[in-house]
């Protein structure tokens, strides 16, 4: 009898430890608590997940707003993994940052349920603790702070009521902080400077990450750091912090370098944009902020499978397209500029025919190389084949030096709908839109603008040289992912990011990828990164590594780095592999890891299942894991070899106790595939 393991496994919800499970018996079925608590001048409210176990607490100490939060142990001990922080902001129309009093507040509980569908996992039904709090200042003007606290994760935002003479704020300044204990390092990335890097085009999210760093480590451009970032609070656990919500009612934002342990809330560079548009973003009133975000946890599988970033967003607006997602191929990634020719797309064509692969993705010098004239003929070639396209543009406009093309044409409205227009006239199904100008609320307008415009005419939105998403998935219905990565491109142009892809592999599932798609285009099967497999940087993972990536990072439309020599040079089990990999989940379940050092994650897309391993680690990591219902279960195990290098395919079994022993050399990988 086949049995479906791995789909019983997932069901039975085997995600929550022992540990959670006794602490959620001995709170019981512990609903919001909000204990008023008034000593002297502070007044403090406590909040607490629908299970009992995260606790958020809410104060005005002599007029400043503040928080902190963390769990409860077993022992009902308090754990504070995020010490007394501040609240507030500076606007136009008054300061609510101090000579705060505190007006009323209210507290309920909320089902947050949903589709996901683009993203790493389908369907959420959660429940959360809502709690807020109105704070007057002295010239009478009103805050609502308002919190929403889930098992693991808390979200939080600045909502401004209508006063009778205001129908606008401007706001200078937050003084919303993260302030972390003693003991706590960081997983954190530098923002850039504004207008530098190829063209002029950063920031874009691609610098490196440093592991378990002191908090006093000076951030590399003096312009602190971009979410999300990763706090590992010792033998506490974990904190990750983010935003979501972010439109083009506000700007992004991102964390300042820390002074006393906490790090703030920083608005974009003036720098950003080539200095055009303002840093300090504006909405209309009633309205509100952003959301930030904090998954905190004693273990790192509450991080990895986080939905906060959807939990509190709504789709901005509907729509009457049907989108579907899946993977594709991409000449530019291997074959460069040159190959942006028909001849060449048509072998794209051809090999993602191949694969049985969606979709192919045309990059950038299509119009200059190809035309629109002959666009329309390889169009139709694509689709002869059964293949989509996607076409690259760039965003600029006014905000850097690009000149590969088209360029501007997606800057402005005129041009872009009527850019859109054709590409629904000829059968397009997406773009890819690269290099924006920074975080500020212009360029967040121009992102929603180009999605709104592109489901106006049926198209999906790859982006790329850009900010990372912030709950977009949910957002808006034909986003498919973000760059705002290290992305597979570096790993061409320089050796130094070859020799560290299996570090920043292992780093993706616990930051970067936990709050949202990431456009990462890799799987390189060429051992030598370039056209001919024989020059430029060199692959220093096993193949096996890659094809886990291809489970391990996520996007709702991959575009794999294969080749077509790959179709002769690589077993068939391989492509056998690469040509079911799935690109959007039911469901993620962390199994084991420490970010930069080693990940297992298992996903599930409908009765195919996945367990992906990455090793960084030096030596080569013997690795048995739990997969308690799967005992006893056959399994296809790819792995190295015993050589450490050689890709094989085996039928295996996890033994009758439920475990598994993964054998993975230094910048290798394991996939375990079941039904
Ligand atoms: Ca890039």
């Amino acid at each position: 009898m086949k049995k479906f393991f791995f789909a019983a496994f997932w069901m039975a919800g085997m995600m929550m430890t022992p540990v959670a499970a006794e602490v959620l018996e001995s709170y019981g079925a512990a609903q919001a608590i909000a204990t008023a608590d008034t000593i002297g001048r502070q007044q403090e409210k406590t909040v607490v997940s629908p299970d009992g176990m995260t606790f958020l607490k809410v104060g005005l100490k002599d007029g400043r707003p503040y928080y902190k939060a963390g769990y409860y142990t077993r022992e009902k001990k308090e754990v504070l993994m995020v010490d007394e922080s501040p609240l507030g902001l500076r606007a136009d129309i008054g300061d609510f940052t101090q000579g705060l009093t505190w007006v009323e507040d209210h507290g309920g509980t909320h089902d947050i349920s949903y589709d996901l569908g683009r993203s790493k996992t389908s369907r959420v039904d959660r429940k959360a603790n809502d709690f807020s709090v109105r704070l007057s200042n002295a010239e009478k003007a009103e805050i609502d702070m308002e919190f929403v606290v889930e098992d693991h994760n808390i979200a939080f935002r600045y909502h401004l009521p209508k006063p009778k003479e205001a129908g606008c704020v401007r706001v200078m300044a937050e003084s919303t902080g993260f302030r972390f204990p003693e003991k706590t390092t960081t997983f954190l990335a530098p923002q850039s400077d504004a207008m530098i890097g190829w063209k002029r085009t950063k920031p874009s999210y691609e610098e490196e990450y440093k592991a378990d760093a002191p908090m006093d480590t000076p951030s590399q451009y003096g312009h602190g750091y971009t979410f999300p970032g990763l706090s590992h609070v010792g033998d506490d656990g974990w904190v990750l912090v983010s935003e979501t919500g972010v439109d083009s009612r506000y700007c992004a934002s991102r964390l300042s370098y820390a002074h006393d342990r906490l790090y703030t809330v920083a608005f974009p560079m003036p720098e950003d944009n080539n200095g055009n548009g303002t840093s300090e973003p504006a909405f209309a009133l009633p309205g509100a902020t952003p959301w930030r975000t904090l998954t905190l946890a004693p273990t790192l599988g509450p991080i990895v499978e986080t939905t906060i970033p959807w939990a509190v967003v709504e789709p901005r607006f509907a729509t009457e397209h049907k989108y579907k997602t899946g993977r594709g191929t991409w000449s530019w990634i291997l074959w460069q500029d040159g190959s942006i020719h028909y001849d060449d797309q048509v072998r794209y064509v051809d090999w993602a025919a191949s694969m049985g692969y969606e979709y192919t993705l045309v990059d950038n010098w299509w119009n200059r190389n190809i035309g629109h004239e002959r666009m329309a003929d390889l169009i139709r070639y694509a689709r002869s084949k059964g293949v989509e396209l996607f076409l690259w543009y760039s965003s600029s406009g006014y905000w850097n030096d690009i000149d590969q093309g088209p360029i501007n044409i997606m800057d402005n409205p005129i041009t872009r709908k009527r850019e859109m227009k054709w590409l629904q006239q000829q059968g397009v199904k997406g773009i890819k839109v690269d290099f924006f100008g920074g975080d500020k609320q212009e360029t967040m307008r121009l992102y929603e603008a180009i999605l709104s415009d592109a489901d106006d005419y049926g198209l999906m939105v790859i982006l790329h040289g850009c900010t990372i998403p912030r709950g977009w998935e949910r957002m808006y219905p034909n986003y498919v992912g973000s760059e705002a990565v290290l992305a597979s491109e570096n790993l061409i142009f320089n050796q130094h990011f070859c020799d560290n892809e299996a570090f920043n592999a292992t780093l993706h599932p616990f930051i970067r990828n936990a709050v949202g798609s990431m456009e990462f285009g890799g799987t390189f099967l060429n051992k030598r990164l370039n056209r001919g497999n024989d020059g430029g940087t060199t692959r220093v993972t096993t193949d096996v590594f890659e094809l886990a990536t291809a489970v391990a990072f996520q996007n709702s439309v991959q575009n794999f780095a294969l080749a077509p020599n790959n179709l002769t040079d690589q077993p068939d089990f391989v492509l056998d592999f690469m040509k079911g990999v799935p690109t959007t989940l039911d469901e993620t379940r962390f199994i084991d890891g420490y970010p930069g050092r080693y990940v297992v994650l298992a996903r599930r897309h409908g009765q195919d299942c996945y367990v992906a391993a990455l090793n960084a680690e030096k030596e080569t990591l013997q690795l048995t894991v739990d997969l308690p219902l799967a005992a006893g279960s056959r399994v296809t195990y790819y792995h190295d070899g015993k050589d450490g290098k050689t890709p094989v395919q085996e039928e295996a079994q996890v033994d009758k106790k439920g475990r598994f022993k993964f054998v993975l050399p230094p910048n290798g990988g394991s996939v375990l595939k079941g039904k």
